[in-house]
C-alpha cells in the first residue's frame, strides 16, 4: 500500500487556496490548512471534513517568522507538496507613484519574504519526500514582458502587487536553479482573474477554475518542468 501523499496550502481558508486544498484532498492529499487566523482556519477545515477531505488546520502567519517557525517545528509526518498561496493585493490598482514605502514594504513581505520563511522552513521536509512539489501562486501581473507588451502592457498599474510577483517570480527560478539536483520540482502559476475577495469578486473564474493549474503542478510527473511560470494554457513569460 502506498502512503498518502500531505500537502500544506498557505492562505487556505479562503479564495483559490482552499479550493487547491479541496482539489488536492479530492486527489487523496491528507491537506494541512494553512491559515493566519485560528476560527477561519478551523471553519475551513470543518467545510473540506464535511466533504470528505482529510483536512487539518495549520496556525501559520507567512509574515511572521515565529508562526513560521511554530508551523514548521509542530509538524508530524512527511510534506510531499508546498502550496505557497497565501496573499495580499495591497492596492494592486494603486499606481507607484501613490504607493507608499510601508505599503511595498507589507506587500513583499507577504508575497515574497513570505514565501521565502515558509520554504526555508518546510524545505528539510519536502526533501523527504520521494515526489516533492513547491508551486508559488503568482500572477501574470508579475510578468515584465507582458506588463511591458504592447499597448502598454496588461492590468492595472500598480507600485506594489506586480512588482511582488515579478519578484516571487525571481525567487522561483532562484530555488528552482538550488535544488535542480533534487527531485524537488519549484514552480510559479498564475490562476488566472478570479472572483475571490481578492478581486472583490470581480474576476471572470471560479476559485475551483484557478485552482486548477495550481494543482496540475502540484501533482505533477517526475518529468515535470523546474522553475517555470504557467497558467492555464500553458508557459507564460517573465
Ligand atoms: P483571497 O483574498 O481570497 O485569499 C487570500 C488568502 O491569503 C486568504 O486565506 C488570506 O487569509 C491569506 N493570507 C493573506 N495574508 C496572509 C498571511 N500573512 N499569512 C497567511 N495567510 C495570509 O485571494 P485569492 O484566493 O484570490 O488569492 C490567492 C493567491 O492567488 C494570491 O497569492 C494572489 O496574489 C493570487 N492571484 C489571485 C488572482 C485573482 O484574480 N484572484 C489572480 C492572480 C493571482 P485571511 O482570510 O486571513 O485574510
Amino acid at each position: 500500500m502506498t502512503e498518502r501523499k500531505t500537502a500544506l496550502v498557505t492562505g487556505a481558508n479562503k479564495g483559490i487556496g482552499f479550493e487547491v486544498a479541496a482539489q488536492l484532498g479530492e486527489l487523496g492529499f491528507r491537506v494541512g490548512v494553512g491559515a493566519r487566523d485560528a476560527a477561519r482556519g478551523t471553519q475551513a477545515v470543518e467545510r473540506l471534513l464535511a466533504a470528505g477531505v482529510d483536512a487539518f488546520a495549520v496556525a501559520l502567519d507567512v509574515a511572521d517568522d515565529e508562526s513560521v517557525r511554530a508551523a514548521a517545528a509542530g509538524w508530524t509526518g512527511g510534506l510531499d507538496v508546498l502550496v505557497n498561496n497565501a496573499g495580499i493585493s495591497g492596492g494592486a490598482q494603486d499606481p507607484a507613484s501613490r504607493t507608499s514605502p510601508d505599503q511595498l514594504r507589507a506587500v513583499l513581505d507577504t508575497n515574497v519574504v513570505g514565501v521565502l520563511r515558509v520554504t526555508n522552513a518546510f524545505l528539510p521536509l519536502l526533501r523527504r519526500s520521494d515526489a516533492p512539489r513547491i508551486v508559488n501562486v503568482s500572477s501574470s501581473m508579475g510578468s515584465l514582458t507582458l506588463q511591458h507588451g504592447e499597448s502598454a502592457g496588461s492590468g492595472p498599474v500598480g507600485g506594489a502587487y506586480g512588482p511582488s510577483k515579478s519578484l516571487l517570480n525571481a525567487l522561483t527560478l532562484q530555488y528552482a536553479r538550488e535544488l535542480r539536483d533534487s527531485d524537488v520540482l519549484v514552480n510559479a502559476v498564475c490562476p488566472g482573474y478570479t472572483a475571490t475577495d481578492f478581486t472583490g469578486h470581480a474576476g471572470d473564474r471560479t476559485p475551483a477554475q484557478g485552482a486548477r493549474i495550481v494543482v496540475e503542478l502540484a501533482t505533477v510527473g517526475d518529468d515535470g518542468p523546474r522553475g517555470g511560470f504557467f497558467d492555464e494554457n500553458g508557459v507564460l513569460p517573465w
